[in-house]
C-alpha cells in the first residue's frame, strides 16, 4: 500500500469520550500497522463551544492512552497548522474556488426565512431542503442585500441528479440519492467554514488516504465526496466503524457509566487495559476475543475485520481485563501508583515517599491478587498508615460487640507484646494459643481481630496484615476495642 495516512480530529467541546478514543485508536493501529503517519487535527471552529481546557484534556488522555501522533499540535509536520481556526485564510481560497467554478453561491437568506420556507415545504408534504432562491441572484439583488447589510453565507451547488456511492471499507457500498442532498453551508455568515467543508479541504490538504471515523458520520461522507469532486481533489478512502452502545443497546451515554477516558483514569484503569478493550469495541482477531499487548494490536489491525454490527461497551469485561493487567504489573509500579493516591487521600506525605514504598511493596504483594481497579489500592492499604479507621458499621455489630472481646482483645495484645521477634510464627502462635485455651474456632478469634485492625471483614491474611501492621499499631488498635467494653462501644456507634 502506498503511504498511509490517517488522521483523528476531535472537536475540542468536551472530554475525550470512550468512542473518540476507540476512533484514534483505530487510527493509530491502522497508521502503525502499515508504517504509516497518524495526524492529530483539531476542529475548533466552533468558537463558542471550543475551550482550552477541552483541548488539554484530549491531548492529555491520548498521551496517557500512547497514542502519539506524528503530525498535529505540539510536534507540528509539513501539513500544518493543525488547528482550523489557524486555517482560515485556507477555507476561503476553496471557497473562492467553488465559487469560480460555479459550483458555489452567496445565499443571503436568514434563518427565519429559512424555517418559514421549510415548514411551507413540511406542510404541502416536500422533502425539505435549500430551495435555491439565492442561486441566481443578479448582481443588483446581490447589492441590495447587501446595503440592507445582511451578511451571506457561501453555500456549496450540490449534484442533484443520480447518486453518489461511498465505498465504504467496512460496510461495502454505501449508495445515497442526490436529491436528498441539500445544498449545505460551507462558509458560514461570520466567516467560519462548517464542518463538512472544513474536514474535506483538511483531509486533501494534509494528504489523509484513509478516513477512519464512527458510523454517524456516514450521511456526511456522499456531502463530502460531492466537494472533493468539485475541487478537483483525490477522494480518500473511508471507513466508518460501529456505534459503541451500552448493555440496553441504547448509544452509549452517561446512564451507563463512566463515559469519558479521564473517567477511567482516574478509578484506576490502566491505560494497556484501556487499549486492550477499546481494540475489541469492533475489532476481533479470529476467536481471540480476550488479551492483546500494544504490539499484538498492531500486527493484526486490518479494517477487514471490524464490524458492521454495534459494538456494546461491557462494563464488567473492560474491569475483568483491568484485573489482568493489573496483575501483571510489577510491584514497584503498583506502589507508585498506591503511593500517589495514598498521598491524594492525605494518609501520607509526598515527602514521606521514599520511606513508604518499599512497605506498600510488601503489603501489596497480597493485594495484587484481589483488586480489579487501582482506586481499590487506598481502602486496602491506608489502614498501615493511620490509626483512624473506617468502620464498617454491620462489620462492628457483628463481632466487636461480643461479650469476650474485650478478654480475647486483651490477651491478644499481651501475648503479640511479649513477642520477640515479631515473626509470622509467632503471631501465629500467639492466635493458636487463644483459640486453644479458650476452646474457640480460628476464624472467631480472628475476625472480629481483622475488624479491629482494617475496619472490614475482608483483608489479606490475618498473620500478614498483622506483621505488617507491625506490633506497637496492632496493640494500640486491640486495646484501644478492649478498654471499651460494651459501653465503649455504644458510644463509637453513636460519634
Ligand atoms: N470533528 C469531528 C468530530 O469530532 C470529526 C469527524 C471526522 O472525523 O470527520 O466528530
Amino acid at each position: 500500500m502506498a503511504e498511509v495516512r490517517t488522521r483523528f480530529a476531535p472537536s475540542p467541546t468536551g472530554y475525550l469520550h470512550v468512542g473518540g478514543a476507540r476512533t484514534a485508536l483505530f487510527n493509530w493501529l491502522f497508521a502503525r500497522h502499515y508504517g504509516g503517519t497518524f495526524v492529530l487535527r483539531i476542529e475548533d471552529t466552533d468558537t463558542q463551544r471550543s475551550t482550552e481546557e477541552s483541548l488539554a484534556a484530549i491531548l492529555d488522555g491520548l498521551r496517557w492512552l500512547g497514542l502519539d501522533w506524528d503530525e498535529g499540535p505540539e510536534v507540528g509536520g509539513p501539513y500544518g497548522p493543525y488547528r482550523q481556526t489557524e486555517r482560515l485564510e485556507i477555507y476561503r481560497e476553496y471557497a473562492q474556488k467553488l465559487l469560480e467554478a460555479g459550483r458555489a453561491y452567496f445565499c443571503y437568506c436568514t434563518p427565519e426565512e429559512l424555517t418559514e420556507r421549510r415548514q411551507a415545504m413540511l406542510k404541502r408534504g416536500e422533502a425539505v431542503k435549500y430551495d435555491r432562491k439565492c442561486l441566481h441572484l443578479t448582481e443588483a439583488e446581490r447589492q441590495a442585500y447587501e446595503t440592507e447589510g445582511r451578511k451571506p453565507v457561501i453555500r456549496f451547488l450540490a449534484e442533484d441528479e443520480g447518486e453518489t456511492v461511498v465505498e465504504d471499507l467496512i460496510r461495502g457500498p454505501v449508495r445515497f440519492d442526490n436529491r436528498q442532498l441539500d445544498d449545505l453551508v460551507l462558509i458560514k455568515s461570520d466567516g467560519m467554514p462548517t464542518y463538512n467543508f472544513a474536514v474535506v479541504v483538511d483531509d486533501a490538504l494534509m494528504r489523509i488516504t484513509h478516513v477512519i471515523r464512527g458510523e454517524d458520520h456516514l450521511s456526511n461522507t456522499p456531502r463530502q465526496i460531492q466537494i472533493y469532486r468539485a475541487l478537483n481533489l483525490p477522494v480518500p478512502h473511508f471507513a466508518h466503524v460501529p456505534m459503541i452502545l451500552g448493555a440496553d443497546r441504547q448509544r452509549l451515554s452517561k446512564r451507563h457509566g463512566a463515559t469519558s477516558v479521564d473517567q477511567y483514569r482516574e478509578q484506576g484503569y490502566l491505560p494497556e487495559a484501556m487499549i486492550n478493550y477499546l481494540a475489541l469495541l469492533g475489532w476481533s482477531l479470529d476467536d481471540r476475543t480476550e488479551l492483546f499487548t500494544r504490539e499484538e494490536l498492531i500486527r493484526h489491525f486490518s479494517l477487514e475485520r471490524v464490524s458492521k454490527n454495534p459494538a456494546i461497551f461491557d462494563l464488567k469485561k473492560i474491569e475483568w481485563m483491568n484485573g489482568v493487567y493489573l496483575r501483571q504489573m510489577p510491584l514497584d509500579r503498583l506502589a507508585q501508583e498506591a503511593a500517589a493516591r495514598l498521598e491524594a487521600a492525605g494518609y501520607t506525605k509526598p515527602e514521606e515517599r521514599e520511606a513508604v514504598l518499599p512497605r506498600l511493596e510488601t503489603i501489596l504483594k497480597e493485594v495484587q491478587t484481589r483488586i480489579k481497579r487501582l482506586d481499590e489500592l487506598v481502602p486496602w492499604t491506608y489502614y498501615y498508615f493511620t490509626d483512624d479507621i473506617q468502620y464498617d458499621p454491620a462489620a462492628v455489630e457483628k463481632f466487636l460487640k461480643q461479650e469476650a472481646i474485650p478478654e480475647i482483645f486483651a490477651e491478644a495484645a499481651d501475648g503479640l507484646e511479649a513477642l520477640e521477634p515479631f515473626t509470622l510464627e509467632g503471631i501465629e502462635a500467639v492466635f493458636e494459643g487463644i483459640r486453644e485455651r479458650r476452646g474457640m474456632k480460628l476464624g472467631a478469634v480472628l475476625q472480629p481481630v481483622r475488624v479491629a485492625l482494617t475496619g472490614t471483614t475482608v483483608s489479606p491474611g490475618m498473620y500478614e496484615v498483622i506483621h505488617f501492621l507491625g506490633k506497637e499499631a496492632t496493640c494500640r488498635r486491640l486495646r484501644r476495642w478492649a478498654g471499651r467494653g460494651r459501653t465503649g462501644l455504644d458510644r463509637q456507634q453513636e460519634s
